[in-house]
């Protein structure tokens, strides 16, 4: 087979995860839980962006901490290094020199018109780098660096995704077929959104912490969190409809709670009788019984140092491999070899 023609019958997966602060219930149901299904069916790279992470937080002393923060909560939500490609992004260094080739293909105007962008640069307008701007291409390097297909992220992620599927499709266009076109992958037809508890939004790492379940919350926490969300008196009458903030909690109640439970409360609504200090109460102790064990699990690894380098170390020469194959045809096409 010729050396260029990719072979793009194998489905490759990448996604990747900012080391910004804790994890929450939003990255492991949008997306941990599909890295964790994934990794059994297909050939996977998940990384951790460190080098995303400067373009909003250029302090980086607390920077290795978060990323064997990151590190241990995948691993604790049952990501195994020895299936996937479990790796640190700046450990592999051919993502820069495709980022710059990328960057020569992405236009300003498309760049601007982001949502992400004009966010991040509306809450931190004094530091809009052109790293920022920017965003878009370095992610999209990370993606087809691997010659991905699918890509298992949340719905914040689409636009991103499509600006990735643009420069691989501009870059194919322009030097030959070498990528795949990257599209969103998500087990259930729909991207989830995990909403935040008092309804401003979805849940995050850094922003609305209170309103946010996090994987390292503790038992009395997660309660407390649960008891303040936003509710009101209950419906006034038999089958009424069901205010947005009402459908967010059980949103919540579906992902962690056992189905005879979620038809009970739903009859309740219904039938106008629901009580939702009740509620909240089932909820909690289910959210603890999800997210203690792997609260646990991250601790313990936390504290082992050395196990974390390793699998560093793992992923690193995985993701290392495949990017270095990627660029050998890369360079080729682009005629780069002298
Ligand atoms: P980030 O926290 O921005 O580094 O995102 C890491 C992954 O988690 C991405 O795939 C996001 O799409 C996903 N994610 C983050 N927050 C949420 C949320 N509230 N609901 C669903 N997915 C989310």
């Amino acid at each position: 087979m010729d050396k260029t023609i990719p072979n793009f019958d194998k489905k490759i997966v990448m996604s990747g995860i900012r080391p910004t602060g804790f994890l929450h219930l939003g990255n492991y149901f949008g997306a941990i839980r599909n890295y964790v299904k994934m990794q059994d069916e297909y050939e996977c790279y998940f990384m951790v962006a460190d080098l995303h992470s400067l373009t909003t937080h250029p302090d980086t002393k607390e920077l290795k901490q978060n990323v064997y923060r990151v590190i241990a909560e995948n691993i604790a939500c049952g990501l195994d290094p020895e299936k996937a490609a479990f790796y640190c992004q700046s450990h592999v260094r051919e993502t820069a020199e495709l980022y710059l080739y990328l960057n020569m293909l992405a236009y300003m105007g498309e760049l601007e018109k982001t949502v992400t962008f004009k966010d991040k640069a509306r809450q931190n307008p004094e530091n809009i780098n052109a790293g920022l701007l920017t965003y878009p291409v370095l992610q999209a390097a990370d993606i087809i660096l691997h010659r991905a297909s699918y890509v298992p992220v949340g719905k914040d992620q689409e636009q991103h995704l499509e600006m990735a599927r643009t420069f691989a499709i501009r870059f194919n266009y322009r030097y030959g077929n070498v990528f795949p076109e990257p599209h969103a992958f998500n087990y259930n037809a729909a991207l989830v959104k995990v909403p935040s508890l008092d309804n401003t939004g979805k849940m995050s790492k850094s922003e609305n912490q209170a309103a946010t379940l996090y994987l390292a919350d503790d038992d009395d926490t997660i309660r407390k969190k649960i008891k303040k969300a936003l509710t009101d008196g209950g419906p006034k009458e038999k089958n009424s409809v069901m205010p947005d903030y009402i459908e967010n909690i059980f949103l919540l109640m579906e992902l962690v709670s056992p189905q005879e439970k979620i038809e009970k409360y739903k009859n309740d609504f219904n039938d106008g009788t629901i009580r939702y200090g009740d509620f909240k109460e089932d909820l909690g102790n289910d959210m603890v019984n999800f997210i203690a064990p792997i609260r646990q699990k991250a601790t313990d690894l936390l504290n082992d140092e050395k196990r974390i380098k390793e699998i560093m170390e793992i992923g690193a020469a995985k993701a290392n491999k495949s990017a270095n194959e990627t660029m050998r045809i890369v360079r080729d096409a682009m005629g780069m070899n002298y």
